[in-house]
Order: C-alpha cells, then sequence, then structure tokens
C-alpha cells in the first residue's frame, strides 16, 4: 500500500500562512483517500530562517506535480480490475487542485517574505544602519530558567529555591537579548526604531527613574516590550535592612500591577549588586529570576564581561539620551544593532528563552 506522510506546521509559530497551511490540509485530506489506491505522497510544509520554506513532492507515477503518467494505482484500470485499487476521478481532480493552490500559496508567501525583507532593509538604511537586523528563528517550545552563574550565588543555607542569578541563556540558537534599563529618557524615536526594525526587548523599569513617565512605557508595552522590576529608587541594595530592600522590590512589583495590571517575573537589582536578603525577598514578592548581563552598550562602544558576545548573551543598555550619555539612544541602538548583526546574532525575546 502507498505511503502518506503529511504535516503542515502551525503558522502562528512557523510563519507558514494561513492559505498555504489551508491549501495543505485541503490535499492532505484529499491524499489521505486516494493513498489508499497506492499513491507514494509527501507533502510538508514549513519554515526557515528568513523565510518559510515549503516543499512539495510526489514519487514519479504518482498522478501529482510533475508526474504526468498516471500510476498503475491511481489510474481508471485499464485492466478493468475493480477493487481498492481504483481512485475515484473526482479525487484526483481534487488533489491536482489542491497541488495548484499550494503552488500559488508558496509563490504568494515568498513574495511576501521578499516584500518584508525588502521593507525591513528599508527601515535598516533610515535609522542609519548598513544592513538589516537578522530574523530569529522561532523560539523554542520547552523552556527552563537556567542555573545561577558560578561565582554569582549567594553564601548560607537553602540556596535552593531562590532565583537563579545568570548573565546569559543557554542555547545553541544564535541570539542575543536586548535589556533596557532605567527609563529616564523617554524619546518617543527609540520606540519607533525599535518598532520599525522588529527588535524585542526587555525593559527593566526603575519608578525613580520613569518619573510618571508611564504612558510612554504602556506604550512601549503594546508594541510588544515586557516591563520587569528594577526597583524603586534604584539604590544599592546591599547597603539596605532587607525591610528597605523588600520595600525597594516589592514596592516596585506594586506599581508595576498599578500601572500595567500585572507584576514583574524578571528582577534586577541597580548596579547588578544584591545579597541573600534581596534574592530572598525579590522570591517573596513573586520574582522568578535575577538576569544580569554580558555585555553593555553605549553609544559607540560595547563592553564585554568575556571578550566577546556569544550564543543566549544578555545585552544591557539604557533608556538614556544626550543628557545622560555622549549620544543619542538611537546611537546606542544602532551600535548594538550593528555589532550584534555583524557578529551573526538575531535578536530574540528573553521571555521566550526562560
Ligand atoms: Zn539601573
Amino acid at each position: 500500500m502507498g505511503k502518506i506522510w503529511f504535516t503542515a506546521t502551525n503558522p502562528r509559530t512557523s510563519g507558514v500562512g494561513p492559505a498555504l497551511a489551508r491549501s495543505a490540509a485541503l490535499l492532505g485530506a484529499a491524499l489521505l483517500v486516494a493513498g489508499c489506491a497506492g499513491t507514494e505522497t509527501s507533502v510538508r510544509t514549513s519554515s526557515a530562517p528568513g523565510g518559510s520554506a515549503s516543499e512539495v513532492s510526489g514519487a514519479p507515477g504518482s498522478g501529482l506535480p510533475g508526474a504526468e503518467t498516471p500510476s498503475p494505482g491511481t489510474s481508471a484500470s485499464a485492466s478493468g480490475a475493480p477493487g481498492p485499487a481504483a481512485a475515484p476521478r473526482g479525487l484526483a481532480e481534487e488533489a491536482r487542485q489542491g497541488t495548484e493552490a499550494i503552488r500559488g500559496a508558496v509563490e504568494a508567501e515568498a513574495r511576501e517574505a521578499e516584500a518584508r525583507k525588502a521593507a525591513l532593509l528599508a527601515a535598516a538604511r533610515r535609522w542609519g544602519l548598513p544592513r538589516a537586523p537578522l530574523l530569529a528563528p522561532p523560539p523554542p517550545r520547552t523552556t527552563s530558567l537556567p542555573p545561577t552563574r558560578r561565582g554569582f550565588g549567594v553564601n548560607g543555607p537553602r540556596t535552593r529555591g531562590l532565583p537563579p542569578v545568570f548573565t546569559r541563556v543557554p542555547t545553541r540558537d544564535r541570539v542575543v537579548f536586548l535589556t533596557i534599563d532605567d527609563g529616564v529618557d523617554q524619546d518617543p524615536a527609540t520606540l519607533r526604531m525599535l518598532r520599525e526594525l522588529h527588535v524585542p526587548y526587555t525593559a527593566f523599569l526603575s519608578d525613580d527613574a520613569v518619573d510618571g513617565g508611564w504612558e510612554y512605557f504602556r506604550a512601549a508595552h503594546e508594541q510588544g516590550a515586557a516591563l520587569q522590576n528594577h526597583t524603586l529608587l534604584h539604590r544599592y541594595l546591599p547597603g539596605l535592612s532587607r525591610a528597605a530592600q523588600r520595600h525597594e522590590i516589592c514596592g516596585m512589583q506594586d506599581t508595576l500591577r498599578r500601572h500595567y495590571g500585572r507584576a514583574a517575573t524578571l528582577f534586577r537589582p541597580p548596579y547588578g549588586s544584591y545579597n541573600r536578603d534581596t534574592l530572598e525577598v525579590a522570591r517573596s514578592c513573586g520574582i522568578r529570576a535575577v538576569p544580569l548581563w554580558e555585555a553593555e552598550v553605549f553609544p559607540g562602544r560595547v563592553v564585554y564581561r568575556d571578550s566577546d558576545l556569544h550564543p543566549g548573551d544578555l545585552v544591557l543598555t539604557h533608556f538614556q539620551g544626550r543628557a545622560q550619555w555622549n549620544g543619542s539612544m538611537a546611537d546606542a541602538l544602532r551600535t548594538f544593532l550593528r555589532t550584534v548583526t555583524e557578529k551573526g546574532y538575531a535578536v530574540a525575546r528573553l521571555e521566550d528563552y526562560i
């Protein structure tokens, strides 16, 4: 009997368009019946980084694309032998229509992918970048929290269960994660640039730095940014009592809840400084993990903790402008994007990986 192998990946996660998925499903249903007649066919739609790739193949003599000659099993049998080997003509016609629909949808998707690529390159040029940012692969299906980086743990009993402190997410994907801290500079151009270049990022906000500019970060959130906890007053936490640390961290949870309806799951201590009280208090107010960073970006330069970027590195920059450093926020983002793109990294969303 013939072999039918049919897969159509989820269009929501794979980038395969709904038209193609529908056509593939139609053809699959037709083939399922025709398959009983000895047809050997495989249809697969899948996505590849940079666009969607599709493959349709028919075994020689299957009566499918590129096979003009009907196979003995699928033709109206010349021998006149009745039975399950004879596929009704209607089904063959349906399969042919399904194949044509797939071909049309594949071509349409390829055109759309080209158009998206061209638009991204045009946006990159508008923002002063020589190349478009690389497209991130689909996020992992399953995730777990990274372990605490060696040397970044705290002393004392029962460290198990404390939120892990890490600077890199273990992954083979050639991606890095952009994190932007504080919230002082609120230039609308920053959000426009990040949106037009499709750059995902996580904002670690401090109430003091945001200084009432919650609408700005609401707009950031609506265009996809994750908003996380960076304390109320951006103080050096190891110098504070446990109660004062609780006020800094849990108080910021309340503030985020008040403005956006939900508290943070990630927490970054100011200056990357923390002690055991910090992690215990953070856990008690709902924090799952404490991501620090491997590299820090300023306008025109990148400072590495190690000597270079690695897959899964967290990269830090700040919502700052000319008043705070020697350049604009766009300059810092240009430095970031030019660097990671040249090194062959795409920017992925941290919350998708942990
Ligand atoms: Zn900060």
